[in-house]
C-alpha cells in the first residue's frame, strides 16, 4: 500500500501522520512545536517523526508551513511569527536527512486542497479558500489545482480594500487581513466598549453577539461588510463554485453568513453567482491531510 507522511507545522504545534492515497489518516502524532523553533531541532524532530512510522512503507513526505515559500525550490523566504528561517533550502536539507522525495507548500494552499479533495469543496474544480485566525491565509483552487506560482501566489489576505487603510503585517496599508484578523476585531470591540483591556478571544465577542449586545453585533456587521466586498472581487476573478472558510474566526460563521451573503450578492457581478455555495471548513486535519496528498500529486502528477 501506498501511504505518505503529512505534516501540518503550526506556530505551537507539528501534527504528522501516515495518510493512504485516498487521504485516510492511518496513525496521527502531535507534538509541541515551542521547541523546535530552530532549524535544526525541527530538521531532527521530523526525522524522529519519519522513525516513529518505521512501519510504513512512505513513498513521499509532504509539508504546509507557515508562511511565504518559494514551492519551485521548496525552501522557505520567512516565516512571519518565527525568526531565523529566511531562505532556508527545507526540501533539499530534508531530502537529504529522510531519504525521500519531500515537498513543501505554504498551509492555506495545504488546507484547501484537503477541503476540495475530502472535505467540503469535494469534487468542486474552481474553489477560494480562506483561513480567518490572527491574519487572512487564503488559496485558490482552479482547475482542479492549486495556484501556487513559482514563489508564494494566492496571498489574498493581501489585496487592499482601503487605501486610506492601516498598516498591515506585510508592510503594505488597508489590507482585507487588517479588517478580518483576529486581532483587530478585538481591538475594534474594546474601542466600541471603551474597555481598558480587549477579550483575549473573538469566541467572547460571537457570544455577545449572539446574546443581542450591540457593540458585538457592530463587530461581526463590518467583518461582513469588508470581507463580503472582497469575496466579491474574488468571485469575478475566478469564478468560484465554491467559497470554504477555515480558521478560528470561522467559528462564528453561522452568525455572519447571511450578512456576508448579502454583500457578496449585492457586489458581485450576478452570472459568476450562479450556483456559488458558501459554507465552513470541514475537516480536522486538514494539514496533515493536505500535506500528504500534495506528496502524492507531487510524485504521480498523472494518476
Ligand atoms: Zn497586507
Amino acid at each position: 500500500m501506498k501511504v505518505f507522511l503529512g505534516i501540518d507545522w503550526g506556530g505551537t504545534y507539528i501534527k504528522a501522520g501516515i495518510v493512504n492515497s485516498n487521504g485516510k489518516i492511518l496513525k496521527r502524532i502531535v507534538y509541541s512545536s515551542s521547541s523546535l523553533r530552530e532549524s535544526r531541532a525541527f530538521i531532527s524532530e521530523i526525522k524522529k517523526i519519519k522513525d516513529t512510522f518505521k512501519n510504513y512503507h512512505i513513498k513521499a513526505v509532504g509539508i504546509g508551513a507557515p508562511g511565504i515559500i518559494n514551492v519551485e525550490r521548496g525552501s522557505i523566504y520567512y516565516l512571519p511569527n518565527v525568526p531565523g528561517w529566511e531562505n532556508f533550502p527545507l526540501k533539499t536539507t530534508l531530502t537529504k536527512e529522510l531519504k525521500l522525495p519531500v515537498f513543501i507548500d505554504n498551509d492555506a494552499n495545504i488546507f484547501a486542497l484537503a477541503e476540495v479533495r475530502k472535505g467540503a469543496g469535494r469534487g468542486m474544480t474552481r474553489a477560494i479558500f480562506l483561513t480567518l485566525g490572527t491574519g487572512l491565509g487564503g488559496a485558490v483552487i482552479f482547475d482542479g489545482k492549486i495556484i501556487e506560482g513559482a514563489t508564494s501566489a494566492s496571498e489574498l489576505g493581501h489585496v487592499v480594500i482601503d487605501v486610506n487603510g492601516q498598516k498591515c503585517g506585510c508592510g503594505g496599508y488597508g489590507c482585507i487581513e487588517t479588517f478580518t484578523g483576529s486581532n483587530r476585531l478585538l481591538e475594534k470591540y474594546r474601542k466600541l466598549k471603551k474597555m481598558v483591556k480587549a477579550p483575549s478571544e473573538v469566541k467572547e465577542i460571537f457570544d455577545r453577539a449572539k446574546a443581542g449586545e450591540k457593540e458585538a453585533i457592530i463587530v461581526w456587521q463590518e467583518f461582513s461588510k469588508y470581507l463580503g466586498k472582497f469575496l466579491a472581487g474574488m468571485v469575478n476573478i475566478f469564478n468560484p463554485q465554491i467559497i470554504i472558510l477555515g480558521g478560528g474566526v470561522s467559528g462564528a460563521f453561522s452568525l455572519f453568513k447571511p450578512l456576508l451573503l448579502r454583500v457578496l450578492k449585492a457586489q458581485a457581478m450576478w452570472p459568476q453567482l450562479t450556483g456559488l455555495k458558501l459554507v465552513k471548513a470541514k475537516l480536522n486535519d486538514a494539514g496533515i491531510i493536505g500535506a500528504a496528498l500534495l506528496a502524492k500529486e507531487k510524485l504521480y502528477p498523472h494518476a
